[in-house]
């Protein structure tokens, strides 16, 4: 297979489950983390790899790259060209962020299965993926997916956990410190989708992302701290399906590198049914999401998520360093989707359109949150 973000929380796992399946590693791609990679190359033996950044090159373990004959690749088009090379059908991508986009892209022009992690790509671009089909490797839409069956479908639901700060005083949820916001109660993720958690924007990614995946419109989402009970589907006869299991990312991953076996296998705890008794469902409130009142805006124009995405990381990667408060990501975010709302109707046809797009957004909440 190919995996792109080996490093990461994501890349890991599925070099877990890869290694319990026996499923061989073509090509490894990693962003800094070039120590865990040497590892990971030492271990797995692919025949490519790719880096982001070709200064951090000399940092490679280089005697035993030569010594396996393995192809070096570097930068954005340097990942483009070793996911063309490779000649895995399975690509994994679980690379954070819009960098993302164009490598899922290119798994597409190849005609190669894309198991999906990268959720900024269906965000920012789900119509580009319209006819191609995907698999979700994201706890709430593998459970939508193992739900699905051939019977109408009324509504889909998807849980959120609340995030680090779900309990905060909200006088205090302004000026919350990163440190705050990255710990997370009951996932264990990269720093990215914890921030994302805390504010709730990934919950808008994902009722996004169910849209492009599903096509239905009809999306809901509640808090259920546990997070035992992941995705929910209402059929027109009247019946509620839910998934239940616990909060492990090896799961979606066990069924996108291998259904067959994954159905056979015991990969995560059994689930105690007793805990059932505990769960509740509350609703998303705006006071302590502001975000959340973009939902509807979203599903009905779902182009917004440029607009939201490319706003979203110019905030949090602002906020983690310490340049704006919490609650500036939020604002950020809404005053970019009211600025950009004439772009809901627009056509944005191809990579060119969007990715100019994404640039005039990433210039608007830079200057709106006045960052050098
Ligand atoms: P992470 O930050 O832990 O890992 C990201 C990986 O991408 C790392 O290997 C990093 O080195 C690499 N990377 C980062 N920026 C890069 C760049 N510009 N070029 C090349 N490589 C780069 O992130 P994660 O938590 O594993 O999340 C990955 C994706 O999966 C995200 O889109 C996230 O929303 C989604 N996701 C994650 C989880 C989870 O449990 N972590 C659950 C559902 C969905
Ligand atoms: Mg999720």
């Amino acid at each position: 297979m190919i995996l792109l973000g080996s490093t990461g929380s994501i890349g890991t796992n599925t070099l877990k489950v890869a290694s319990a399946f026996g499923l061989p590693i073509e090509s490894l791609s990693a962003g800094k983390n070039i120590a865990l990679f040497n590892e990971q190359i030492r271990h797995h033996h692919p025949r490519k790899i790719c880096i982001a950044d070709s200064e951090d090159l000399p940092k490679l373990d280089m005697s035993f790259i030569k010594s396996h004959n393995i192809q070096i690749f570097s930068g954005e088009e340097g990942l483009l060209e070793m996911i063309e090379s490779s000649q895995s059908h399975l690509a994994i991508n679980a690379l954070v962020g819009y960098a993302g986009l164009a490598p899922s892209l290119k798994i597409k022009q190849c005609g190669k299965k894309l198991a999906l992690a990268n959720k900024e790509s269906l965000v920012s671009a789900g119509w580009l993926f319209a006819d191609y089909p995907i698999t979700p490797i994201d706890s709430e839409h593998f459970g939508l997916w193992y739900l699905h069956a051939a019977r109408k479908i009324h509504k889909l639901y998807i849980t959120a956990s609340g995030g680090a700060l779900r309990d905060m005083p909200l006088a205090d949820l302004s000026s919350a410190t990163p440190a705050q916001a990255l710990k997370h109660p009951n996932w264990s993720m990269g720093q990215k989708i914890t921030i994302d958690s805390a504010t709730m924007v990934n919950k808008l990614f994902e009722i996004l992302e169910a849209y492009w995946l599903f096509g239905i419109s009809d999306i809901d989402a509640f808090i259920e701290e546990h997070s035992a009970i992941h995705a929910l589907i209402e059929f027109v006869d009247g019946s509620i399906t839910a998934h239940i299991s616990h909060a492990d990312m090896q799961l979606p991953i066990a069924y996108a590198l291998d259904e067959q076996q994954a159905k056979h296998t015991r990969l995560i705890p059994r689930f105690d049914i007793a805990t059932l008794a505990t769960l509740r469902f509350s609703p998303i409130d705006v006071r302590r999401y502001p975000v959340w009142e973009l939902k509807n805006t979203l599903l009905a124009y779902p182009k917004l998520g440029i607009v939201l995405n490319a706003s979203n990381e110019v905030a949090l990667h602002a906020f983690l360093d310490s340049r704006i408060s919490f609650g500036k990501i939020s604002a950020c975010i809404l005053r970019s989707v009211q600025y950009f709302e004439s772009i809901k109707t627009h056509a944005l046809a191809d990579i060119q359109d969007i990715k100019a797009l994404d640039s005039e957004v990433r210039a608007f909440s830079t200057s709106w949150l006045n960052l050098p």
